[in-house]
């Protein structure tokens, strides 16, 4: 099974970033150090942190994230996990609630998307926790792209 992770709030993009891959992040960028440790345990979760106190509770699988630049932290985080990446699932999630999202017809998407996105998709997915809209555009694209690079560099 995929691991999930919940991240502290040094490490948004690092969390929005997993989500785009498919991955289970919980992320909410006010939770308190009780919390995300509540978190970690409740789901069997592997915390994600770039801050020292935090990094050494006991009895958590943490990563203390030790980078700044993103492409370093989603490398870190493959190397020490057992992070498949060529098993990830982009566009499967809500990468602001983390939700799964669900297919939406295209008719019903109509006047949420601009009217070039809708002329020129066929699929759609929607968050059913905030209602958002995805469709794999140019966003897939580079969440493709990102991925690709990690996996031929984790090899
Ligand atoms: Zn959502």
């Amino acid at each position: 099974m995929a691991p999930r992770f919940v991240a502290d709030c040094m490490v948004g993009r690092l969390a929005k970033w997993l989500r785009a891959f498919g991955y289970d992040v919980t992320y909410h960028p006010f939770a308190e150090d009780a919390q995300l440790t509540a978190w970690a345990r409740e789901k069997d979760a592997i915390l994600l942190t770039r801050d020292t106190m935090l990094a050494r509770r006991k009895g958590l699988r943490i990563i203390f994230v030790k980078d700044d630049r993103l492409e370093d932290q989603l490398r870190q985080v493959a190397e020490e996990t057992p992070l498949d990446l060529s098993q990830a699932r982009p566009l499967t999630r809500c990468l602001v609630c983390n939700h799964l999202l669900e297919p939406a017809p295209r008719e019903t998407v109509r006047a949420r998307v601009p009217p070039y996105v809708y002329a020129t998709q066929d699929h759609f997915m929607r968050c059913p926790s905030c209602r958002r809209i995805y469709w794999r555009g140019t966003h897939a694209g580079r969440i493709q792209e990102r991925l690709a690079r990690l996996a031929g560099r984790a090899e």
